[in-house]
């Protein structure tokens, strides 16, 4: 048999390495800018055109490179970062694998703009599909100017691939803040579009963080530091009190450099035991610093997942960390530290055996419950109930299976009626309200548990669908226009839809400076400061994709419906319950939330008997 194996020529393999290395413009971003910072540069400035679809480009003020550099950097595995193997396990560099130019080359134009800064003269070089199309000398101030544009114009399938602008963008500004988190020495300027987003001068990690998220984090901050032979720890983690459903001020950086690592993020999450409310995520910003040797950076292409040779004992050095400056603060009544003698951080190597420090702490307590005892038990007899029980809906019917009109293939309409109907004979009126949580109330075939909280999403949420189908919000005044200043992304992305928004009943209007006044709520939105209603539905809808034009609608639907509805600690009277249970069995869902979750189970009458029995 003839040989058959070949090399592959440049431009084929430096696209295979730019399907690793670079997968959206957001990936363009983060390696341009980290080349940038490696650079040595102290001020640097980012123009994005339609998400980085058409254009990115960064500007920087580092060293520049000479001609002949300019020419090589383009190379695939051309690097100034590391000359041989062992040089990997120093790196201190953002850069080492010297495939990104090649890469971003493969897939895009290029065009360069780079002097020294010695030099008179500097070299300009435009490269399209890894081909060079010219190289000649150009006057241009010092350091470096990437410009790239068509991402992906050679490769249609990854440019269907990418997402709407907004969430293209979202990744784009999820690189920023990573990057201008890690280095609050470097001056960034951020334009989209011609507009300025951001303009981070020169500052300390903690100006840098406000600068990034809002002034009203600020007081949301508490400073952490540990030193020890393994590790250092520094930064700042959130109250647990502001503590947010779901992720997105969560950032682990090690050398300067971010990383993911659910494994620490756990160590954490746990010092927080007891004090969080279910499903909220404290942020935290920690800024670790380890030798060069302990960690292993090559083990993923985009440099984000690390390596510790110690995991555990980093992992006990931060759930310590966190969890003594928690108590320093008085955050965590309940942990009985000797404040006196400061805090001892054990410092251990590999074979040292890990024993969990001592912490004393009141197992049931919950600052959440008005009193203080065993509350999950409590909680307990409805939740597992609702496991167990497996009736839904449909077995509200149970004993009515007579009557006309409740036949499977009813029309959606005729279903609200006969729901109506029903409700009606079934219904005693008699509501109670349990743990400020459920409404309870007795039906024909037993005890019916609603969730108030679901049900209040599953109501605003065909509202909120019908308002956009039909450009049809009612808007409620709110008693005085209300200022609320946004952290410049949540900005940016309310801008984005906020045509969407005032349909929704959102009497909203941009008053510059990342401000917007609120004037009017839509109707039926809980009793929550628009402020917060805000605030969780920007959170909500920053934390979901949307992929593709018909669901964006839900999207905004589903997360303004939790936003504002009412939450699951709110007394409710009566006459509010018994209008709550009438809207939800108005729906044409009335079983699920938005979500998916379920709203209602029934308890049914022989169960109880069965315990009296
Ligand atoms: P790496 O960063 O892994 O070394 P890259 O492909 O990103 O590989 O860059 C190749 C080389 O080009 C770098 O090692 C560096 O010498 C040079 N370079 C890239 N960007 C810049 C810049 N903005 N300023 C100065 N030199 C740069
Ligand atoms: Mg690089």
């Amino acid at each position: 048999m003839a040989d058959i194996i070949q090399l592959l020529p440049d431009s084929v393999a430096n696209q295979i390495a730019a399907g690793e290395v670079i997968q959206r413009p957001a990936s363009v971003v983060k390696e341009l800018v980290e080349n940038s910072i490696d650079a040595k540069a102290t001020s640097i400035t980012i123009n994005i055109k339609d998400a980085g679809r058409t254009l990115i480009q960064i500007i920087d003020d580092g060293t520049g490179m000479s001609e002949t550099d300019a020419r090589l950097s383009f190379e695939r595995h051309s690097t100034s970062k590391i000359r041989k193997a062992e040089d990997l396990f120093s790196i201190t560099t953002m850069g080492f694998r010297g495939e990104a130019l090649a890469s971003i080359a493969a897939v895009a134009s290029v065009d360069l703009k780079t002097r020294l800064a010695n030099n008179d003269l500097g070299t300009h070089i435009i490269v399209e599909g890894s081909v060079v199309l010219s190289q000649e000398p150009a006057s241009c101030s010092p350091g470096t100017i990437f410009t790239v544009k068509n991402l992906f114009y050679n490769i249609p399938a990854r440019r269907k691939f990418l997402k709407s602008n907004t969430t293209e963008f979202g990744h784009i500004l999820s690189e920023f803040e990573r990057i201008a988190l890690a280095n609050p020495t470097v001056e960034f300027k951020l334009y989209h579009n011609e507009s300025q987003l951001f303009s981070l001068p020169r500052t300390n990690e903690r100006q840098r963080i406000v600068a990034i998220f809002g002034k009203k984090i600020n007081q949301n901050l508490v400073a952490i530091e540990a030193e020890t032979s393994i590790i250092n720890v520094k930064g700042f983690i959130g109250k647990p009190e502001n503590a947010r459903k779901k992720s997105g001020e969560q950032f682990f950086f090690i050398n300067n450099r971010f990383m993911r690592n659910p494994y620490l993020h756990k160590a954490i999450v746990n010092a927080y035991k007891n004090i969080l409310q279910p499903d909220s995520v404290p942020s935290y910003f920690l800024f670790l610093e380890a030798a060069p040797d302990s960690i292993d950076v090559n083990i993923h292409p985009t440099k984000t997942e690390i390596k510790f040779e110690d995991q555990q004992a980093v992992w006990q050095i931060i759930h310590a960390t966190v969890k003594q400056s928690l108590g320093k603060n008085n955050i965590v009544p309940s942990i009985d530290f000797d404040m006196e003698q400061g805090f001892e951080i054990p410092v251990l190597t590999k074979n040292t055996e890990i024993k969990k420090p001592f912490v004393e702490i009141n197992p049931f307590f919950n600052p959440f419950d008005e009193k203080p005892g065993p509350a999950k038990n409590q909680n307990k007899s409805i939740s597992s109930l609702e496991k167990e029980n497996t009736a839904n809906w449909e077995k509200l019917y149970d004993g009515f299976e007579n009557e006309k009109n409740l036949t499977d293939d009813l029309s959606s309409t005729s279903q609200i009626e006969s729901q109506q109907k029903l409700r009606e004979s079934n219904f005693s009126g008699k509501y109670y309200q349990f743990k400020n949580k459920y409404i309870l109330t007795p039906v024909k075939s037993g005890l019916m548990v609603i969730d108030q909280k679901k049900a209040h999403e599953r109501i605003l949420f065909e509202k909120f669908m019908f308002s956009l189908e039909s450009n049809t919000g009612i808007s409620q005044r709110t008693l005085f226009p209300k200022s609320i200043e946004l952290a410049p992304k949540e900005h940016s992305i309310l801008m984005e839809i906020i045509d969407q928004i005032k349909m929704l009943g959102f009497d909203i209007s941009d008053s510059g400076n990342y401000c917007v006044t609120v004037n009017g709520l839509p109707a039926d939105s809980s009793d929550q400061e628009p402020e917060q209603i805000i605030d969780k539905f920007l959170n909500e809808y920053l934390n979901t994709e949307i992929d593709i034009k018909t669901r964006a609608k839900e999207k905004i639907a589903q997360a303004l419906a939790k936003a504002a509805a009412i939450s699951s600690s709110q007394a409710l009277t009566n006459e509010e319950m018994s209008e709550l249970v009438d809207m939800l069995f108005a729906c044409s869902m009335p079983n699920f939330s938005p979500f998916g979750k379920k709203i209602i189970s029934i308890l049914k009458t022989e169960e109880i008997e069965k315990r009296f029995s």
